[in-house]
């Protein structure tokens, strides 16, 4: 496993996101806000095909926090995620 503990995406998310349960899903709003950000590098969601935005990732069980796929890659040994 790398370290990633010095990476710059990496702030308290260790608190809210270790071990926990990741789907793959489309994006589909069911977060806080209409546009939700990658948890790491803030990267946007989005429902509509916007430049710069994405429209899938990996959510939370309860729906509130989104990974991109790059993140998950590079986090998911990490967090224990998978
Ligand atoms: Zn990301």
């Amino acid at each position: 496993m790398n370290d990633m503990s010095e990476d710059w995406r990496l702030l308290n998310q260790l608190q809210y996101l270790y071990n926990a349960r990741l789907v793959f899903k489309p994006y589909n709003h069911c977060g806080h806000w209409d546009r939700e950000q990658c948890e790491f590098c803030a990267k946007k969601f989005d429902v509509a095909v916007v430049e710069n935005t994405m429209q899938q990732g990996y959510v939370t069980e309860a729906g509130d926090r989104w990974v991109c796929e790059k993140c998950y890659g590079d986090f998911g040994e990490w967090f224990d995620w998978g």
